[in-house]
């Protein structure tokens, strides 16, 4: 199935938007549309756990920013947040299936820790990737997603 990335990504923001008052999301300016061979339902699914868990790891009122950016034979969304990030011990482990960093945190939270491995499954099977680099104050998750035959839109 073919579907617009940007569209994908604005219809999750208003989502995330109407559902958590408390934060704020900042979509980067970046292309007007970008067709892909995607499954919308699967990335809208991957975009809501990144978004829900940029949400439940930082202070009411932080911004969370979602970006869509072009690079030669990717398209990358990034899913930006302010909280207090993921140690290095972690990083490869949030992608685990039940793997939480703080289990005792998360488990008010009610997480499962299924997520990111779910994310990470529905995006190989796109022929995708999911990114992470995390310092104090800046965790960015990147999904890449194969650009193939996409016909992109300026704004
Ligand atoms: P579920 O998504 O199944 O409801 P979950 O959010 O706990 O539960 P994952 O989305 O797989 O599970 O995330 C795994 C763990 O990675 C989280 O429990 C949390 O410890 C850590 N994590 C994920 N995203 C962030 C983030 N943006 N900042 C800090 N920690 C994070
Ligand atoms: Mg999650």
């Amino acid at each position: 199935v073919e579907a617009d990335l940007v569209e994908l990504v604005e219809h999750a923001a208003d989502a995330f938007r109407a559902s958590r008052p408390d934060h704020r999301l900042t979509v980067a300016p970046g292309p007007g549309a970008l067709r892909l061979r995607l499954d919308p339902q699967r990335i809208r699914q991957v975009l809501d756990n990144l978004l829900t868990n940029a949400a439940v790891h930082t202070p009411a009122g932080t911004e969370v920013t979602v970006s869509v950016l072009v690079e030669p034979g990717r398209a990358l969304v990034r899913v930006a947040d302010a909280g207090p990030g993921i140690p290095p011990a972690d990083r490869e482990r949030v992608f685990d299936r039940f793997y939480r960093v703080d289990k005792a945190r998360s488990r008010d939270r009610g997480g499962s820790g299924l997520g990111l491995a779910v994310a990470c499954s529905l995006v190989r099977a796109h022929g995708g990737t999911v990114e992470l680099s995390s310092v104090p104050g800046a965790t960015v998750f990147t999904l890449v997603l194969p650009l193939g035959a996409a016909s992109l839109t300026k704004p």
